[in-house]
C-alpha cells in the first residue's frame, strides 16, 4: 500500500479521536454559553419584575434575555428559578487603597508611611471582597497615593486578578494644600503624592490634563477643605478640559457659596454635601447636577473619628439622613456612593458599603429608587451606561441575585447569594 494511503488502514476509533480532538479545539475557539434560568427578574430602571426569564451569556456578554430563549446544547445551565436577579450594583465614591483610616490624627499619616505598592495590594484585596459583596464596578475617588488605583484597574483589566470594574479619578486636584491642615512649611509640600495643588484656571486645566495622561477615567476636584475654595470660573475650566476628553467631573464639597459655585460651573456631580440647603438642592435639579451623598452611618463615623475631632456621631448622621431625606423629596438625582475608608471589627469592606442601606431607609427612601441609585443612576453618571448596569441583550455579564425582593426590602442586599462578573461566576450560588 503506497505511503499516502495510510490514514485508510486504521481503525474507525482513531478517525473518532481525531475528530473528538478537532471538536474541542473548535469548542475552545467558540464563546463559552451559559444559560440562567431566573425566577424573578428584575429591571431597576423601571421598579418591575419579570417572572421565568432566562439569560444567555457568551464569553463576557449577555447574549440573550426574555422567557422563550433557546438554550443551546452543552451550555452550562444556572439555575436562579428561587432568586431575585438584577444587574452588579456600584459605588460611585469608594477609596480603596485606603483602610482603617482616622481622621482624628489625619490623612497625612498615611501620605507619609505607606508606599504605593502597598496601597495598590491593600486596594486590591478591598476591590475583590467589594465584588464577592455584588458590587461590580467601583468609582475609586482619589487617595491612592501615587496614582495606584490605575495599576489595579489595569491589573483587573488584563485578567491578571479577579476583581469589579474599576474608575479611578487619579490624583484629587485642590486649591494649595490639598486635604491637609497646617503643615509645617519646613516640611514641603509632601500632599503632593496624593494630590495637585491648582489655584488658577490655568492650572486646573493643567492638573486634568495630567490626571487624563496618567490614566484617570473621571476627575475629582476637592474645592472647600480649606476656607477658600474653587470660583465658579475655576469648577468650569475643569469640566471644559474633562468633558473634552469624555471624562466627568465631580467635586468634594459641603455646601454654601463654594457648592453654588461647582453648580454653576458644570460640574457633574457633588460629592457628600452635607451642608445643602434646599435651595442648593433645588438648583442641582434644575442644572441635572448628581448627588453622590455619602451618608456615612454613626458606628462609621464613631469608628473613623473616635476622639470627634470632626463633630459628634450622632447629630452628623442624623444631619445626613435629613439631607438625603430633603435631596430625595426635592427630586435631586441621585448615585449610590459610600466613601467607606476603615472597616469595624468583623466587616469587610463590601459590609461596611452595605451598611449605608439603613441611612437611605431611615431617610424614607424607597427600595426601589436606593437600587437605582446603586445600578442604572450610577451606570448613568459613570458614564458606562451603554455597557453596564442593566440586563440586556449587549451588556458585560455582571450580573447578581438576591434571596429576596429588593424592591420591597432593599436589605436583602447584604444577602447577595450570586455574582457573576463579565460572564465569569466569582460567587457560586449558595
Ligand atoms: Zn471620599
Amino acid at each position: 500500500m503506497p505511503k499516502q494511503l495510510f490514514f485508510l488502514r486504521q481503525r474507525p476509533s482513531f478517525f473518532l479521536l481525531i475528530a473528538l480532538v478537532l471538536m474541542i479545539a473548535a469548542g475552545s475557539a467558540f464563546p463559552q454559553t451559559t444559560a440562567i434560568r431566573v425566577g424573578n427578574l428584575v429591571d431597576p430602571s423601571a421598579g418591575t419584575i419579570a417572572k421565568n426569564q432566562v439569560i444567555l451569556v457568551k464569553d463576557s456578554k449577555i447574549a440573550e434575555v426574555g422567557p422563550k430563549v433557546n438554550i443551546p446544547a452543552g451550555s452550562e445551565v444556572i439555575d436562579l428559578m428561587n432568586a431575585w436577579v438584577m444587574p452588579g450594583l456600584m459605588d460611585a465614591h469608594t477609596h480603596i487603597t485606603l483602610d482603617d483610616l482616622n481622621m482624628s490624627t489625619g490623612l497625612d499619616v498615611i501620605f507619609l508611611r505607606e508606599s504605593s505598592a502597598r496601597r495598590a495590594l491593600r486596594g486590591l484585596r478591598t476591590a475583590q471582597d467589594i465584588l464577592r459583596a455584588g458590587f461590580t464596578v467601583v468609582r475609586d475617588v482619589g487617595n491612592d497615593a501615587n496614582y495606584a488605583a490605575v495599576d489595579i484597574r489595569d491589573a483587573i483589566r488584563k485578567g491578571w486578578f479577579i476583581g469589579p470594574t474599576v474608575l479611578t479619578t487619579g490624583k484629587i486636584i485642590a486649591p494649595f494644600g490639598g486635604q491637609t491642615h497646617r503643615i509645617p512649611p519646613e516640611q514641603g509640600r509632601f500632599w503632593l503624592f496624593e494630590y495637585i495643588d491648582a489655584d488658577t484656571v490655568d492650572e486646573v486645566r493643567k492638573a486634568v490634563r495630567q490626571n487624563i495622561y496618567y490614566g484617570a477615567d473621571a476627575i475629582k476636584l476637592v474645592s472647600d477643605n480649606s476656607s477658600f475654595y474653587y470660583t465658579e470660573e475655576e469648577i468650569r475650566a475643569a469640566v471644559e478640559e474633562a468633558h473634552a476628553a469624555g471624562l466627568a467631573v465631580s467635586v468634594h464639597v459641603m455646601g454654601g457659596e463654594a457648592a453654588r459655585n461647582v453648580i454653576l460651573g458644570g460640574a457633574d456631580s457633588i460629592e457628600h454635601g452635607f451642608d445643602l440647603s434646599d435651595e442648593l438642592l433645588q438648583l442641582m435639579k434644575e442644572k441635572g447636577t448628581w448627588l453622590v451623598g455619602t451618608e456615612f452611618p454613626q458606628a462609621h463615623l464613631e469608628k473613623l473619628d473616635p476622639a470627634g475631632a470632626l463633630g459628634q456621631a450622632k447629630e452628623a448622621a442624623a444631619k445626613y439622613i435629613d439631607r438625603l431625606r430633603r435631596a430625595y423629596k426635592i427630586g435631586v438625582k441621585m448615585a449610590f456612593g459610600t466613601d467607606s475608608v476603615s472597616n469595624l471589627p468583623g466587616k469587610n469592606r463590601g459590609d461596611m458599603m452595605l451598611d449605608y442601606l439603613d441611612m437611605w431607609d431611615a431617610a424614607g427612601v424607597p427600595p426601589a429608587t436606593t437600587l437605582k441609585a446603586m445600578t442604572t443612576n450610577a451606570a448613568q453618571l459613570l458614564r458606562i451606561e451603554k455597557a453596564r448596569g442593566s440586563i440586556a441583550k449587549g451588556m458585560a455579564a455582571d450580573i447578581i441575585a438576591t434571596p429576596g425582593n429588593p424592591l420591597e426590602n432593599i436589605q436583602v442586599l447584604r444577602q447577595v447569594s450570586f455574582v457573576m462578573k463579565d460572564g465569569k461566576v466569582v460567587k457560586p450560588k449558595n
